[in-house]
Order: C-alpha cells, then sequence, then structure tokens
C-alpha cells in the first residue's frame, strides 16, 4: 500500500517491476503512460505487428486505472438516444458497437484472467430519472436489439441492494465488474509477452516533435526524453488522462481536473449484511444517477467497495479527512442503517482518491495530429471506453504505418474520424453544466474561498 496523494492510500498497489528508461531507444511507436488505454494500445500494436516502448512516470496502474470502482459499463457517457439523436442512426449504431466492442474485450481478459464478476445496476436516484432510465432502456432494445438488459421497479430493486435509495433501474447483465489492479497486472503480463518494451519509474520530461506542422500521412517522428534516456519513434501516444500534468498544455487545456474518492468499506455488520442478502448473492455492481454518482460493489468478508464525490483539483489537495468526511456522507444516503451501525468505528478500513479529467461534453478527446496520437478525457468512465478507443487508436495508428493485414484499413480510418468528430461535437445542456462548474472554480481560484 502506498500514498497516492498526501496521507491518501490505496489498495491493490503494483510494484513496478520493470526496469528504468536508460540510454538511446528506437521504435516505431512511443506510449506515454501505462494506464489502461496506453497498455492496451501497446497490446493491440504489439499484436499487429508494431515495435512498441511504453514510459510510465511511476508504475503500470498509477493513475485512475487502478484506482476505479471496477465498473465495467455498456455504452458512452451520453445515453444512446442523445448519440442518435445528435450523430443520426448509422453513426449511432457504429458508436454503440465501438463502445460494446471495448466492454467486451476488457470482459473477456477479466474472464481469463479470473478476475471478472456480472451484471451491473443503474439505479434511479430520483424519480424524475426514472422514466428517462426507462426510455434510454427501451431504445436500447429497440434500435440497437441490445437486449442484456432488463428494468426492474423500485421494490425489486431495493430487494437486491438492501438501499432504500432508488425509483427502480436497469440490470444490465452484460456489464459487471473488474479487480483493476489485478486486471492490470494481467494486462502488464500479456502486453510484455507481445514483445511491448515497458520502462517504469521513468517520467517523460521533454517531447521533441521532429514533424512540424506535417500531417499525419508524412510524420516524421518524435524524441521524448526520460531523466536517465530517450526513445525516438515515428509515432508517439499521449496516454496520460488526468496525470497529464504540463507535459502536452494543448492537450491539458481541453479538460478539467477532477479527484474522484473511492474506498473499501469495514466489513457490514451482521444485521445490515442479513437485509443486503440478496446484494451479495445477485454479486452486481452499482451506480446511481445523481451528477456526483455514488457507485458500489460487493467485496469479499461482505466488505463494499465503495465510491462517491468529486472535488475540483483546483479547489486543494484532497486528505484522507477530507476524502473520509465526503464519502462518508454518500455513505450515509446509500446505506444509512450501516453507516448507523458502523459510526462508532467509522465506516471505512481504506480512503483514497484518484484523479480524473473531464471534457465540456464528457466524451474522450480524440485524435492525432502530424506523429502524436491522444485520447484524453474519458470523464470518470474509463474502463470498457478506454478499451474501445485503444481499438480504434491502435488500428488508426496501423492503418497509417500500413500494418493492415488482420483489419480493414477503410474502416479503421472511418471508425478514428467518427470519433475524433464525436470528442469535438458539444451537447449543449452538457456543455452548459460544466462551464458552469468550471467558472466557480475559477472565481474561487480568483477569490480563495
Ligand atoms: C476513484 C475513481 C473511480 C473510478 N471508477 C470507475 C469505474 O468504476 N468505471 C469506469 O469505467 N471508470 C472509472 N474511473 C475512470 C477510469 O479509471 C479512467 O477513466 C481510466 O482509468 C483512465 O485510464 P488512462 O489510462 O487514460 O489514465 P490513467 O490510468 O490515469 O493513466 C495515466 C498514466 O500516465 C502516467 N503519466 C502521466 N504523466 C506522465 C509522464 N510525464 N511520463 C510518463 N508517464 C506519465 C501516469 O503515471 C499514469 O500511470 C474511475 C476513476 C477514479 C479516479
Amino acid at each position: 500500500m502506498e500514498s497516492s496523494m498526501p496521507g491518501v492510500v490505496y489498495p491493490g498497489n503494483i510494484a513496478s517491476s520493470q526496469p528504468k528508461l536508460t540510454g538511446a531507444h528506437r521504435a516505431d511507436v512511443v506510449i506515454i503512460g501505462a494506464g489502461l488505454f496506453g497498455l492496451t494500445t501497446a497490446l493491440e500494436l504489439a499484436r499487429g505487428g508494431v515495435d512498441v516502448v511504453v514510459v510510465e512516470a511511476r508504475h503500470v496502474g498509477f493513475g485512475a486505472s487502478s484506482r476505479n470502482g471496477g465498473q465495467v459499463l455498456t455504452g458512452w457517457r451520453w445515453s444512446q438516444k442523445d448519440i442518435v439523436k445528435r450523430f443520426g442512426k448509422e453513426q449511432g449504431q457504429r458508436l454503440f458497437d465501438i463502445a460494446v466492442a471495448g466492454r467486451d474485450a476488457v470482459k473477456q481478459r477479466a474472464q481469463d484472467y479470473g478476475v471478472w464478476s456480472g451484471g451491473s445496476m443503474t439505479i434511479a436516484d430520483k424519480r424524475k430519472h426514472e422514466s428517462k432510465l426507462r426510455s434510454e432502456l427501451d431504445f436500447d432494445q429497440s434500435e440497437h436489439h441490445y437486449h442484456g438488459a432488463e428494468w426492474l421497479d423500485k421494490k425489486e430493486v431495493e430487494a437486491i441492494t438492501g438501499s432504500p435509495v432508488g425509483y427502480g433501474g436497469v440490470r444490465d447483465l452484460g456489464a459487471g465488474f473488474i479487480d483493476s489492479p489485478a486486471y492490470l497486472k494481467g494486462l502488464r503480463r500479456d502486453a510484455l509477452a507481445a514483445g511491448v518494451r515497458l520502462y517504469e519509474e521513468s517520467p517523460v520530461v521533454r517531447i521533441t516533435p521532429h514533424d512540424g506542422a506535417r500531417g499525419i500521412e508524412s510524420p516524421s517522428g518524435v524524441t521524448i526524453h526520460t531523466p536517465l534516456g530517450h526513445v525516438e519513434a515515428d509515432r508517439w501516444v499521449v496516454a496520460c488522462n488526468g496525470y497529464i500534468g504540463k507535459l502536452v498544455p494543448r492537450l491539458q487545456r481541453r479538460v478539467f481536473p477532477f479527484t474522484a474518492i473511492n474506498s473499501v468499506t469495514r466489513p457490514m455488520p451482521p444485521d445490515a449484511v442479513e437485509r443486503m442478502k440478496p446484494f451479495w448473492e445477485a454479486g452486481h455492481c452499482v451506480t446511481g444517477t445523481n451528477f456526483s454518482v455514488n457507485y458500489f460493489r460487493p467485496l469479499a468478508g461482505h466488505r463494499l467497495g465503495f465510491g462517491g464525490g468529486e472535488i475540483w483539483q483546483r479547489q486543494g489537495t484532497t486528505n484522507v479527512a477530507d476524502a473520509t468526511r465526503i464519502l462518508t456522507k454518500h455513505f450515509r444516503y446509500q446505506y444509512p442503517h450501516a453507516a448507523r451501525l458502523l459510526e462508532d468505528e467509522g465506516c471505512f478500513e481504506h480512503v483514497w482518491s484518484g484523479k480524473i479529467a473531464v471534457t465540456p461534453n464528457r466524451l474522450p478527446a480524440i485524435g492525432a495530429q502530424g506523429s502524436m496520437h491522444y485520447a484524453i478525457g474519458f470523464s470518470g468512465l474509463g474502463i470498457a471506453i478506454t478499451a474501445a478507443v485503444a481499438l480504434v487508436v491502435s488500428k488508426h495508428i496501423m492503418q497509417s504505418m500500413e500494418h493492415t493485414s488482420t483489419f480493414d484499413p477503410a474502416k479503421a480510418r472511418d471508425d478514428h474520424a467518427l470519433l475524433s468528430t464525436m470528442s469535438r461535437s458539444s451537447f449543449p445542456p452538457l456543455r452548459w453544466t460544466v462551464e458552469l462548474a468550471a467558472r466557480i472554480y475559477i472565481a474561487q481560484d480568483k477569490f480563495g474561498s
């Protein structure tokens, strides 16, 4: 266990297993960041015959990828109803297929690694969310022929979760959750076996692109520098998400920095265990519909993996006390009975936090410029989506390098164009919400409140 920020610990730390980058190296592609997006992209490229180096500042999964709630959900941050409204039927179907392919890739791998638990529930926190959720489910069933999900009414939801919260919800048996640190260890093993050269404890401190203003079809490469070495490559991928800092300022400017909080609770007291019996039996993860979302899952020993609450990073560093206070509020809302029983000793065994990057429209920003490829701003929903985007980005890179024996290059180009168009599109209500929040935090910065 290790401090992720002052005084905040997280479980499942993945120790470095690979050397630091020293001296001069060359590769077809260099990837900066070994979270879910960077490692999955590296694996896909290496399996396609591309020579890949991954350079990670700390260790595999140091960022959000090992700190998350493990929920592998179906779809994007927008409902498919909104996606189809915005992009039309055909593109909407393609976007749905891309998201499902990402989810299924994670699921398949997690099953191989023995770290998959099936089933997720999305529960309407407010009465007004119920009809919206229900109509989105109807839409997915009728428009996309998605029959992995079903509607549960308020009583059914309560009977499963043992929580008084919720006005009905969707149970999706195609979705589920993973043990993220264990999943990342499996991914690291696969990437190394596929020939990926991975360097840990090697922060990239400087980037020298060689291509100036040239287009993606004629890039002339990059040199990335770490304190002890450098890598020259034809292409580079930025996979730093919320941890990007000032490394690539034009990407950093595209996202708002949030901190998300997560925990493992103490074992539930016997009375709460009894009330929640069906929850342990069902073994589903749960997500709410509030903006500052609660998400939780059953863990061994009648504990919950429980997350809730997001904080603007500019508001200051999150310490254990602040994080615990925020989380306790969320836990009391969800499980008032258990929270009361645990109050004296405290509700949580471990509390930790992680950085997420949020875009104005809450869809990841995906693109290519010169020899650089990037995906940033997974907006707190990134396990299935990082895999979906990695599949598209890796094919797009291979298509531009003419490594196309295993897929249709035109489709690879079209999918990448579709994702980068999607990421640039605005959706007024969402943009308005996030921009308002941004104004508030800028004002707080100014006036020190
Ligand atoms: C508390 C929490 C709960 C979450 N819960 C869920 C959930 O249940 N379901 C879900 O779908 N999503 C969830 N998410 C979001 C999800 O975890 C992220 O979207 C996803 O992990 C992003 O992956 P990534 O690889 O893009 O970024 P990260 O995992 O953040 O990886 C970025 C990496 O880049 C490295 N890096 C940064 N700068 C440099 C540099 N200069 N040189 C070298 N390396 C560098 C960092 O060290 C880091 O390892 C959650 C996130 C958090 C924080």
